[in-house]
């Protein structure tokens, strides 16, 4: 996509975790199209990043559910909405412009949008770096922490570190197009899904992928532009040729780029009213874990009553002037072509 066209659209939703899924479902049903737009490279926020496996109990209705399995649950909810997402893209910029906001990520996609829902819960997921001497001098050259296109790896001689899912999955897709793919991991023990774990190692079997257990001791190039790296094995240190390096560490939250758009904040968190859930600036709300007022609670359930009477606020914006009609999923056939079951 040109990154210099802005993408017009009713609203942006910023976060892909479980509220700002579920904001999707309830400013569809008021006939407001949104893009979601989050920094990691699936749907999904905490529960998918931090707790795939682990059950929740406190869902209403689902005694049980993985953070995972809830996160999957609501891609089907919200699939007759048609949101477009955009992921592995942070927005760091936001401003008021004519007839609404302006947004920018740092891959470059500008967004005009009249609302904007902040749903950015403990912040954007950061990549962890690994404490390698001038590792910083080759970020965005030949050191990456997302993909964001792959065909930016085409033909290169690809090293990538981790054992988890991102580092498996990113090892799966880009195989196929790098020149060649050597996977380190300190230990021949995975935490990612036991699938790709086999066919990560089919692949070596098959003489596709280079698997190092190991640890990257240091960079060497020049000019941001890596040559090779040397990689302590079992047994000896040894130098690796390789062009590009994607070293996955691990995520942590930070605020971000939040900070900087002149909300105003009350311990890294956005103060809202509980009728709209909008921060200080008219048009942009803000739900889920990012919020605050008195008696907040940072969980999932209360993110999701938020997002209801968001959208109805929204819903004003959007439609200057046009009677917002209560109804109720069970009985409104408009809701329900809305929601593709008639
Ligand atoms: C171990 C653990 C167990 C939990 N168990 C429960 C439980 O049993 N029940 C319960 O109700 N809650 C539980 N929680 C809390 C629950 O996960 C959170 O309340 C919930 O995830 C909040 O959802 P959210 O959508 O507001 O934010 P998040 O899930 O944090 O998602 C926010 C998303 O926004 C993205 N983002 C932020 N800033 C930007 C930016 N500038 N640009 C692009 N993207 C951005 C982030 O990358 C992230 O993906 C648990 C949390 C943890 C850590």
């Amino acid at each position: 996509m040109d990154g210099a066209t802005p993408i017009e659209t009713d609203a942006v939703i910023i976060g892909a975790g479980p509220v700002g899924l579920f904001a999707v479902f309830e400013l569809g049903l008021l006939d407001i199209k949104a893009h979601v737009i989050d920094i990691l490279d699936r749907a999904g926020g905490q529960c998918a990043e931090l707790y795939p496996e682990k059950p929740i109990y406190d869902i209403p209705a689902l005694p049980i559910v993985t953070g995972q399995g809830l996160t999957d649950r609501l891609m089907e909810q919200i699939k007759p909405f048609g949101a477009e997402f955009h992921f592995s893209e942070r927005v760091d910029a936001l401003r008021r412009v004519d007839g609404g906001f302006e947004l920018e990520t740092d891959g470059g996609l500008i967004f005009r949008a009249k609302v904007v829902v902040i749903a950015a819960g403990g912040g954007s997921f950061t990549p962890k770096r690994p404490p390698l001497a001038g590792i910083e001098t080759y970020e965005g050259k030949s050191v990456f922490y997302a993909v964001k296109r792959m065909d930016e790896f085409r033909g290169r001689d690809l090293v990538i570190v981790g054992g988890g899912d991102s580092a498996l999955d990113w090892t799966l897709n880009l195989q196929p197009i790098a020149n060649s793919t050597t996977l380190i991991h300190r230990r021949d023990d995975f935490r990612a899904a036991p699938d790709s774990v086999n066919k990560m190692r089919e692949l070596v079997a098959q003489g596709g992928l280079r698997l190092q257990i190991g640890q990257v001791m240091q960079l060497k190039g020049a000019d941001g532009v890596l040559e090779s790296l040397s990689v302590r094995g079992d047994t000896e240190t040894f130098d690796l040729p390789c062009n590009c390096l994607l070293p996955f560490f691990g995520l942590t939250m930070k605020l971000g780029p939040i900070a900087d758009w002149g909300l105003n904040l009350h311990e890294n968190l956005i103060p809202v009213d509980t009728e709209k859930f909008e921060s200080s600036e008219k048009g942009i709300f803000a739900i889920g874990d990012i919020n605050s007022y008195p008696g907040k609670l940072k969980l999932i359930l209360s993110g999701f009553h938020e997002a209801a009477l968001m959208a109805q606020q929204a819903y004003h914006i959007i439609y200057p002037g046009k009677r917002l009609l209560f109804q109720y999923t069970t009985s409104s056939s408009s809701l329900q072509k809305k929601l593709g079951v008639i």
